[in-house]
C-alpha cells in the first residue's frame, strides 16, 4: 500500500495543480522563489538552491530561478555548479552582458580560465563598459600568461571607473608578472591612494620597495602591516631583514620642534557648552591605550595640577618641552624641560592652560615598545589634559574639553571640510547629539574614565589642528542645536556611506528598535522598491547603482563600490587566532538585512567551526584591514584541489549603515540641493532639529 501510495501521490499532485492552469503555475512559482530569496537571506542556502531547482526542474524556461541558483551556488563557492547554471540563462537570454559576465567569474573561480577569458569577451562585445567584465578579461588573461594584454583591459577600465582601486591593483600584479617593479610599485600606490583599506595591495607594494632598495619606504609600510596582523610571520622577518638598512630617525621619527599652533577657537567661553571627557588615541574599541611617554608643549602658561590634592606641581611657559612618562607600579611621572621630575604620581595629573583659546601640543609619543606612534606627532587639543598612569606601565591621557570645542576638532575629522556646507551642518547636529547622549545615557565608556573615545567607535576627534573655516561655520551657525524625535534626543548614528541603501537598528543584534532608525534605498524614484534577489543583490553589490551617496568622481575613494581580495591564508590566520577552527574552507553569509548588510557569518574551517554575529567583527576578521562595510557577496576563488585560494569580497558603502549617510547627506546638498534640516528628515524621518 505505502509503496503504490509513493507512486500515486505525485501523480495526484501534479494532477492537483494542473486545473489551476498556467496562471496559478506561475504564481506558485512566484511563491516558492519568494521563499527561496528568504532562506538565501536568512543563511539556509542549500535549502533555497534546492527551492530554486526545483523551480527549473518544472520550468526550463524559469531564467530567474537559474540567475538565483546561480548567487547561491557561488555563496556555496560551488562554483562549477554556478557556472553549469549561467550557462543555461545564457541559452534563455544569449543578448545579457551581465549573465555572460558573471559566467565568466564563475569559470574564473573554479580555474577555468580560458573560458572565462571567452565568457568576458562576449559579455564586452555586447556592451564595452561593462566594469565586472574588464576586471574578469584582466584576471583571466593574467592567469593566462597574457601580462599585457591585461594591462590594455585595465588602463580602459581604469578610465571608466577612475576610483576603482581593484583595476590598479591588477594592474600592479600584471607589470610584477613582466618583471618590471617600478611601475608596479606605481599601481599599487594608486590602488591605496583610492582606497587604502586594500592592504592586501599594502603587502605588494612593501616587497615592491624593498625590491627597488628603498629600504624607508618599505620599512614604514611593513609595520603599518605588522599593526594589522602582528602574528604574520613574513612581516616580522622582513622588518628584521630590514632593521639594518633603516636609519634611526625613519624608525622613531624625528620630533616637530618647529610646529605653529593653530588659531584661536571662533566660540567665547560662554558658549562653548558642558564639558565631555575625551578619552584620547584610544584603541579601535574605544578602550585606553597606553603609550610609554609623549612630549607636550603649549602656546601660553600652564599649570600642572594634581587632581586628588588639587595642589600646582610647577606652572610652564610656551617653548618648554614638557614629557609625561608611564612608570612602573601603576603611576606615571611628568618631567619639566630641565628634566626635573614633579611625580611619581599615583593620581591622574592635570595640565591645566589658562587661557581661552589656548591649545596644548603633543610631540615624540612612542608605543610602549619604543616604536614611534608617528600619527599623534602634532595633535593639538584646547582645554585640559588628564594623564594617568596606564595598567601595563605606560601612561594615557583624557581632554577634558567644552562640547562646542570638542566639535570643532570632530567636524574636520569626520566630514570632509570641502563638503556641502548644509551636509556638514547636518553633521553638526548629529555629532553634538552623540556627544550629548553618550555622555548622559549611553555611557559607553563608564569603565574607562571618559565619555567618548576619540576614534570611530565614537566619533574621530583629531583634535584643533585640522580645523577649518567650513567645518568651524558649520558648528557655529548650529549651535546648541540638537535633533529630536517627540521629546526625546534622537541616537543619531551615522556612517560613512551607506553604499545605496540604509538598514533598521532593528535588524542589527544591539541596536534596539528606533522608529527613525528604518532602513531605506538612499535616493532613487521609489521609496521602497521590492526586495532584491539573490541575483540582483550579486549585480547591485558589483555595479555601480545611482544613489544620493554614489558620488562618482567627485568620491576621494572608493567607498561607494569596492572590492578586496583576501588570500585564504590571511583570513586563516586571522580567524585561527581567535577561533581555532583550522585550514579554512569556507565563509557564508548567514543572517542579511533586506538590503544585504551581513549581520551574522559562519566560518567552516577543517577542525570547526564559528559564527560571529556582530557586525563589526565580522568586518575586522575578514580582512587584514577591516572590511568597509558588511555590505557585501563573497566570492571564492579555488584551486584544482577544491581548496580555497582567495576571497573575493564585492562591498558597498563605508560603516554599518545606520541612520544618516554622510555621502548621501553630500549627494543631497550637492545634487538636490536641500539643506541640513532636510537631510536630517530623511535620514531620521519624523525628528527636527531644535
Ligand atoms: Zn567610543
Ligand atoms: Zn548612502
Amino acid at each position: 500500500m505505502a509503496a503504490l501510495m509513493k507512486k500515486i501521490l505525485p501523480v495526484f499532485l501534479l494532477a492537483l495543480a494542473i486545473p489551476g492552469g498556467p496562471r496559478e503555475l506561475r504564481a506558485e512559482a512566484d511563491t516558492s522563489l519568494g521563499e527561496a530569496r528568504a532562506l538565501y537571506f536568512r543563511g539556509r542556502i542549500s535549502k533555497a538552491l534546492k527551492l530554486y531547482e526545483e523551480a527549473v526542474e518544472s520550468d526550463p524556461k524559469n531564467l530567474s530561478a537559474y540567475l538565483d541558483a546561480a548567487a547561491a551556488c557561488k555563496a556555496l563557492a560551488e562554483n562549477s555548479k554556478a557556472a553549469g547554471m549561467l550557462e543555461k540563462a545564457s541559452a534563455l537570454a544569449p543578448g545579457d552582458p551581465d549573465i555572460l559576465s558573471e559566467l565568466g567569474w564563475a569559470y574564473f573561480l573554479d580555474g577555468r580560465h580560458s573560458e572565462a577569458r571567452a565568457a568576458f569577451e562576449r559579455a564586452l562585445d555586447l556592451d564595452k563598459k561593462r566594469a565586472g567584465a574588464s576586471l574578469g578579461l584582466a584576471a583571466a588573461l593574467l592567469e593566462l600568461g597574457g601580462a599585457k594584454d591585461a594591462l590594455r583591459v585595465l588602463e580602459k577600465l581604469s578610465e571608466a571607473r577612475p576610483n576603482f582601486a581593484a583595476a590598479d591593483y591588477l594592474a600592479g600584479l600584471a607589470h610584477e608578472e613582466l618583471g618590471r617593479t617600478e611601475p608596479a610599485l606605481k599601481s599599487f600606490v594608486s590602488c591605496l591612494k583610492k582606497d587604502w583599506t586594500f592592504a592586501e595591495a599594502r603587502s605588494l607594494l612593501a616587497g615592491a620597495y624593498e625590491k627597488t632598495g628603498n629600504a624607508k619606504s618599505a620599512w614604514r609600510q611593513y609595520t603599518r602591516l605588522g599593526d594589522l596582523d602582528p602574528g604574520d610571520p613574513a612581516v616580522g622577518r622582513a622588518l628584521a631583514r630590514l632593521r639594518e638598512a633603516v636609519p634611526e630617525e625613519v624608525r622613531a621619527p624625528a620630533s616637530l620642534e618647529s610646529l605653529e599652533f593653530s588659531t584661536v577657537s571662533p566660540l567665547g567661553p560662554d558658549r562653548a557648552g558642558r564639558e565631555l571627557r575625551v578619552g584620547l588615541w584610544t584603541s579601535p574599541s574605544g578602550k585606553p591605550s597606553e603609550l610609554k611617554d609623549f612630549s607636550f608643549d603649549s602656546n601660553g602658561a600652564f599649570a600642572v595640577v594634581g587632581t586628588k590634592t588639587g595642589k600646582v606641581y610647577a606652572t610652564g611657559a610656551k617653548g618648554g618641552r614638557w614629557k609625561a612618562v608611564g612608570l612602573r607600579h601603576h603611576s606615571c611621572d611628568v618631567l619639566a624641560p630641565d628634566g626635573r621630575s614633579l611625580g611619581p604620581f599615583k593620581h591622574p595629573v592635570l595640565i591645566r592652560t589658562k587661557e581661552p583659546g589656548q591649545v596644548l601640543l603633543i610631540q615624540d609619543a612612542n608605543n610602549r615598545d619604543g616604536t614611534a606612534r608617528g600619527y599623534l606627532n602634532g595633535r593639538e587639543y584646547r582645554g585640559t589634559l588628564e594623564i594617568s598612569a596606564g595598567r601595563r606601565g605606560g601612561v594615557s591621557a583624557v581632554n577634558v574639553v567644552p562640547v562646542e570645542e570638542y566639535l570643532l576638532g570632530v567636524l574636520p575629522s569626520e566630514m570632509p571640510e570641502s563638503w556641502p556646507l548644509e551636509a556638514l551642518k547636518a553633521q553638526a547636529v548629529i555629532a553634538r547629539n552623540q556627544a550629548v547622549l553618550r555622555q548622559k545615557t549611553l555611557r559607553p565608556h563608564r569603565r574607562h574614565g571618559y565619555d567618548v573615545c576619540d576614534g570611530q567607535h565614537c566619533q574621530v576627534y583629531k583634535g584643533v589642528r585640522i580645523e577649518s573655516e567650513n567645518t568651524r561655520r558649520a558648528v557655529v551657525e548650529t549651535l546648541g542645536k540638537f535633533l529630536y524625535y517627540k521629546n526625546e534626543l534622537v541616537q543619531s548614528y551615522y556612517h560613512s556611506s551607506c553604499g545605496g541603501e540604509t538598514q533598521s537598528s532593528s535588524e542589527v543584534r544591539g541596536w534596539g528598535r528606533l522608529p527613525y532608525l528604518q532602513g531605506r534605498p538612499d535616493g532613487g524614484a521609489d521609496d521602497s522598491p521590492p526586495a532584491r534577489t539573490p541575483w540582483e543583490l550579486a549585480l547591485w553589490l558589483k555595479g555601480d547603482p545611482g544613489a544620493h551617496c554614489n558620488l562618482g568622481r567627485g568620491s576621494p575613494t572608493s567607498e561607494f563600490r569596492w572590492l578586496r581580495v583576501i588570500p585564504a591564508k590571511v583570513l586563516e590566520r586571522k580567524l585561527n587566532r581567535k577561533f581555532r577552527i583550522g585550514e579554512i574552507r569556507q565563509v557564508i553569509p548567514l543572517e542579511r538585512s533586506r538590503a544585504g548588510y551581513v549581520n551574522e557569518i559562519l566560518g567552516l574551517g577543517s577542525r570547526g567551526r564559528t559564527v560571529i554575529d556582530r557586525p563589526h567583527l565580522i568586518r575586522s576578521y575578514l580582512g587584514l584591514e577591516s572590511l568597509r562595510s558588511n555590505l557585501f557577496l563573497i566570492e571564492t576563488r579555488k584551486d584544482a584541489a577544491g581548496k580555497p585560494v582567495e576571497f573575493w569580497i564585492y562591498g558597498g558603502g563605508w560603516g554599518h549603515g545606520i541612520g544618516l549617510c554622510q555621502s548621501g547627506a553630500a549627494g543631497m546638498a550637492l545634487k538636490e540641493k536641500k539643506n541640513s534640516a532636510d537631510i536630517l528628515e530623511f535620514y531620521f524621518p519624523g525628528s527636527e532639529v531644535r
